[in-house]
């Protein structure tokens, strides 16, 4: 048999590209309305609401009261790749915005239906913006709106066909799983008021979770899990080197919950919300050392100098790279058995 011709190389056409890429920004409900709550505290507010309707499937929306968005940004706000937040690439090194790469308001737009309403100090009125799947601003008209903006997207993935018919079958796994991301933010951001609401059907929308902006992660964590969840905690205090270090809470030995933990541990570098794989499984392990029955709560954040870490590693800067990670862990280790130890005089160990 002979080869067949060789194929020509042909570009993709871009519109195609650009919902393969979206899809990879956005995987699913949570990663959409983290990356509104991200623009939002970028944007300096102290008070966001995220509303929901039918747990996000129809529409969700991040209100906030953040310095708005200027008229002459309104045309390439949601085209790929336009920032305000990253021009060269040694600004990546010393990033202190959650957002940097510009993908989040394209990628929304490509796979469902943007609208934005804003309004910056000088401005008088708010204007009200829709945008089509390209990420191209199709219509503008003026609106009455306190300074701030409002993100709008409704039918999340229906430009995705599969990813549509999951999305909905999954809903309230989806849903769970957003509750929980939302706590990690309402957790670490201080002095930002977070509130979750969620509307089904007829019903009128009621509250899902909600914190008063206080400036400490305790009043954070007793308005959010309670007072008595509260006194089941420790705070730990964990220096790695003279430029990092972990605080945080963590369950007394003899108080962690029968329940699997997983919604319930949080781990965050430099205040972002982020996967740590080897810290969770360090934690839990050490945890079974002391308390073979129970899960424990843990609310960690690393403090780290921007230099030392990398958070553009996946699309959704869930992940990220230590320059140093084995001193990290070997420290966190020796902390946390002097926490779990048994002979820790801090605690009455219910031994089991
Ligand atoms: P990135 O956050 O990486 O810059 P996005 O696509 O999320 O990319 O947002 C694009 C730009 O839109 C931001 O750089 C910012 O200037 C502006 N923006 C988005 N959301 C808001 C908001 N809630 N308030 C003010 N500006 C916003
Ligand atoms: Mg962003």
């Amino acid at each position: 048999t002979t080869p067949s011709d060789s194929p020509t190389i042909k570009p993709i056409n871009k519109g195609v590209v650009h919902r393969i890429c979206a899809g990879q920004v956005i995987l699913d409900l949570s990663a959409a309305v983290k990356e509104l709550v991200e623009n939002s505290l970028d944007a300096g507010a102290t008070s966001i609401e995220i509303a929901l309707k039918d747990y996000g499937k129809e529409w969700f929306q991040v209100i906030d009261n953040g310095c708005g968005i200027s008229p002459n940004n309104f045309k390439v706000l949601a085209l790929r790749h336009h920032t305000s937040k990253l021009v060269g690439f040694p600004d990546l090194q010393s990033l202190t915005t959650f957002g940097f790469r510009g993908e989040a308001l394209s990628s929304l737009c490509a796979l469902g239906n943007l609208t934005v309403e804003t309004r910056t100090k000088n401005e008088p009125v708010a204007t009200h913006l829709t945008f089509d799947h390209s990420g191209l601003l199709v219509a503008e008209k003026k609106t009455a709106r306190q300074v701030g903006t409002t993100v709008t997207v409704k039918s999340l993935f229906s430009n995705l066909p599969v990813r549509c018919k999951e999305f909905g079958r999954n809903i309230r796994k989806e849903y769970g799983k957003l509750v929980s991301l939302l706590n990690a933010y309402a957790l670490i951001a201080k002095g930002v008021r977070i509130v979750c609401t969620n509307a089904t059907g007829k019903n009128a929308k009621s509250v899902v979770l909600k914190t008063q902006g206080s400036g400490s992660l305790k009043d954070n964590i007793v308005t959010l899990f309670g007072m008595s969840t509260f006194n089941c905690l420790e705070p730990v205090s964990i220096s790695v080197s003279e430029s990092c270090k972990v605080d945080g809470f963590l369950s007394k030995s003899g108080q962690g919950s029968g329940r699997n933990m997983g919604d319930r541990q949080f781990f965050f570098v430099n205040g972002r919300p982020v996967d740590m794989p080897k810290v969770t499984k360090l934690v839990n392990e050490l945890y079974r050392g002391a308390n073979s029955q129970q899960h424990p709560i843990a609310i960690m954040d690393f403090t780290v100098p921007t230099r030392a870490c990398d958070v553009n590693v996946t699309p959704d800067k869930r992940k990220v790279f230590f320059s140093d990670e084995s001193s990290i862990l070997i420290a966190l280790r020796e902390g946390l058995q002097q926490i779990y130890s048994p002979n820790n005089a801090r605690f009455s160990v219910n031994k089991v």
